[in-house]
């Protein structure tokens, strides 16, 4: 045996923090990771189970490895593995494979050495952080969810929300700012409930980590509008190290689907948490999610979603068609949406984020703002965001790789995807 390994995540940032932990377990007891799939004796497939779409490019990336290499073995994990494990066996019924739950899921290298930790300690909590891209990490700082939203199967897959503690989480922050990292992301399920099980909240955890550092940009993941609250706003409006960034998941802009998808919230709140960020960070970035096609959602509920977004001063708009989880309440829910309805709705919104976006561009020119160039290149200019998270562009000759940069914000580029910047002052944070 060589122990070599081929790892491939599907979904989100969650997965991909957690591969990265998979890996360096992996690397711990000898094996090498590949990313030749002909060479490995091992596939890891970390499947995403977030809509049928995902579903479907998880089994096609199993079919497709296995085609390529028969004669590795295979394991499959993540979400998939739990919602929607009878499909996985179908497959694995006509070409062997394991699947492993995904709260067991940090245990696959020992596993594969035929050394598995005892079962507690598989259904506690396990840290995870990304350290492939040499720029930004993402750091998990919390798992599961207790909500059960009427469309969503995340609590049936990764459990009831748990997290790390404070202290580990400044070591993690710590580990990964000695490698060289400029900026960590946050991440989880639902972050804000980070703590809740042993009486830290996320707030603390924010502020220690805002007294704790003074070197690193730290960037908050998607916080839900019920959580996100005065005390977070304002921390991270006084904060150096805190990005100018929320995302916050809207899901619908009508009261009677947000009820009948069992989000905490209303649209007034949503739309109070908006301003009152935007009162205190003009400049800042808030992206909010959206589902269309919810059922039973009426033409009416949706014009009145799409004009309540557009009366948001929001910067990015993630759009998602509804789509059945077979777990999910909502599936069994009646007056289903055509989907040819479904994907005239999602089309809309998909135009007004772009507007949306290039708006929030807009308002940014002509400002000075703190860049963070990554390791993309294309036609002569390198790629980064802001710290209030604007895809900027400048001449490569004049950015490093993660080194960070004062720029001004001066033009967007001919597609609108992204603004050209010009650099200021060479700066460390
Ligand atoms: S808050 Fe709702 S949508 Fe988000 S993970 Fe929990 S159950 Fe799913």
């Amino acid at each position: 045996m060589n122990n070599i390994f081929y790892l491939y995540t599907l979904g989100c940032k969650l997965n991909f923090a957690e591969s990265s932990a998979i890996a360096r377990r992996f690397a711990v007891l000898g094996w090498k990771q590949t990313r030749i799939a002909q060479e490995a004796e091992l596939f890891v497939v970390h499947s995403c189970a977030v809509t049928q779409t995902a579903e479907k490019k998880t089994r096609q990336q199993i079919s497709k490895l296995m085609r390529l290499n028969p004669e590795a073995k295979m394991v499959v994990t993540g979400c998939m593995a739990d919602v929607n494990i009878e499909s996985l066996e179908k497959m694995a019924a006509n070409s062997p494979f394991l699947i492993v739950p995904n709260a067991q899921k940090m245990q696959i290298p020992n596993l594969m050495a035929a050394k598995p930790d005892n079962r507690s300690e598989l259904d506690s909590f396990v840290g995870a952080y990304s350290l492939e891209q040499r720029t930004r990490s993402f750091l998990k700082i919390q798992d599961g969810c207790d909500n059960f939203c009427t469309y969503c199967t995340v609590p049936y897959a990764r459990g009831r929300s748990r997290s790390n503690n404070i202290e580990n989480v400044l070591a993690n922050i710590e580990t990964i700012r000695q490698q060289g990292f400029c900026e960590i992301n946050l991440t989880g399920v639902n972050i804000a409930t980070f703590g809740q099980e042993r009486g830290e909240s996320f707030l603390q955890l924010l502020q220690k980590i805002d007294s704790h550092f003074s070197d690193i940009r730290i960037r908050l993941g998607s916080n839900e509008p019920d959580l996100l609250n005065d005390e977070i706003i304002a921390l991270v409006a006084n904060s150096k190290i805190m990005m100018p960034h929320f995302h916050i998941p809207l899901q619908s802009g009508t009261d009677s689907v947000l009820k009948r998808m069992n989000r905490h919230y209303d649209t007034a709140l949503f739309r109070s948490k908006v301003e009152q960020i935007k009162t205190q960070m003009p400049y800042a970035c808030v992206a909010a999610d959206v589902i269309t096609g919810f059922p039973g959602e009426t033409d009416e509920e949706f014009e009145q979603t799409f004009q309540f977004i557009e009366s948001l001063n929001i910067s990015y708009l993630h759009v998602f068609p509804y789509s059945d989880r077979p777990l999910a309440k909502a599936s069994k829910f009646e007056n289903k949406v055509n989907p040819h309805e479904i994907r005239q709705r999602v089309n809309r919104l998909i135009e007004l984020g772009l507007r949306k976006q290039e708006a929030f561009f807009r308002s940014n020119l002509g400002s000075i703002r703190s860049m963070l160039p990554e390791a993309t290149t294309r036609d002569g200019l390198r790629f980064g965001f802001t710290d209030n998270y604007i895809k900027c562009a400048l001449p490569k000759e004049n950015a490093k790789e993660n080194e960070l940069l004062d720029v001004k914000l001066i033009n967007l580029s001919d597609d609108k995807e992204f603004v050209l910047v010009q650099q200021l002052l060479a700066e460390k944070l």
